[in-house]
């Protein structure tokens, strides 16, 4: 399918690995030039080459932390008109409930609340006024399913589903689309270091860990970063523009509910 979204400018957050770089992929396939960002230069640099080189785009890299203030604007100076926003960022330690602080919230809050808000924020003006823009954001299952270790997690990101509930409603008359996307398990680095926390507790291997958890999922394994980059490609695509202001579970199922 030609997703019709050819010559446009997309800037993917916290994608020289993982989910961000599946999307980031994703979105070359169909022909979107990209401007990526993560802190590590070197991943983020042979990243960048490995898209140039198998799709022919455009690649802009900007080593930075998306989650602090001076790491957005220089991000923001280097991707000038930008019609398809993808939020990421690393996602907060696990822990307990009465371990967590007011600064371990503010972090958290920074990194996957606020975050994603002001970079929606500045890039969705310029977007409504050429009537066209698309906002993916990459959240969490943990949105729909609490996952009791990872609070603060949960708590960012419910706050942020709530701010677009809203503000989807508020920019689709201009052309712009907001969705979320909610990873399950998915094999990235995180996965692995989630798994080996898990392999730790219990004294078990990782992959010991790792097959635990796909026995609890009914496709009975992990996601992978290109079919949720396909997902993500799509919602940015000319044909979901009639999608608005949705949380889309990735999950192979793990979330046993109807709706
Ligand atoms: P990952 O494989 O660890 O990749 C994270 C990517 O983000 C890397 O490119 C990393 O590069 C970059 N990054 C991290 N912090 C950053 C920051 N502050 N500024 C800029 N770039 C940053 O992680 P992932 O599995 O793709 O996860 C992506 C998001 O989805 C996370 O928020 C995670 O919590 C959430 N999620 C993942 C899963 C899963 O199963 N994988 C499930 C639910 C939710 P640098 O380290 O070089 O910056």
């Amino acid at each position: 399918m030609d997703l019709g979204i050819r010559g446009k400018r997309a800037l993917v957050c916290a994608a020289s690995k993982g989910l961000g770089r599946g999307c980031a992929e994703a979105l070359a396939a169909a022909g979107v030039d990209l401007v990526l960002n993560a802190r590590g230069a070197e991943a983020l640099a042979e990243t960048a080459a490995a898209i140039r080189a198998a799709h022919g785009v455009a690649v802009t890299e900007v080593a930075a932390d998306i989650t602090t203030e001076a790491g957005r604007a220089e991000v923001l100076a280097a991707a000038g008109n930008i019609d398809i926003l993808v939020t990421n960022a690393g996602g907060p330690p696990p822990g307990l409930w009465s371990d967590w602080d007011r600064e371990d919230f503010i972090r958290a809050l920074d990194a996957n609340m606020l975050t994603p808000i002001a970079l929606m924020k500045a890039l969705m003006p310029a977007m409504m006024a050429r009537g066209w823009g698309r906002v993916v954001n990459i959240t969490s299952q943990s949105v729909k399913a609490p996952i009791a270790q990872l609070g603060l997690s949960n708590a960012a990101r419910a706050g942020l589903t709530g701010y677009v509930a809203g503000t989807s409603r508020q920019v689709a008359p201009a052309g712009v689309t907001i969705n979320n996307l909610l990873p399950g398990i998915h094999a990235t680095d995180r996965a692995d270091s989630l798994d080996g926390g898990v392999a730790k507790a219990q004294g078990i291997t990782i992959e010991e860990a790792r097959q635990r958890r796909a026995a609890t999922i009914p496709v009975r394994r992990y996601g992978t970063a290109a079919e949720f980059g396909a997902v993500c490609a799509f919602l940015c695509s000319a044909h979901a523009g009639f999608i608005v202001g949705q949380n889309i579970l990735l999950d192979g199922g793990a979330m046993n509910a109807t709706l």
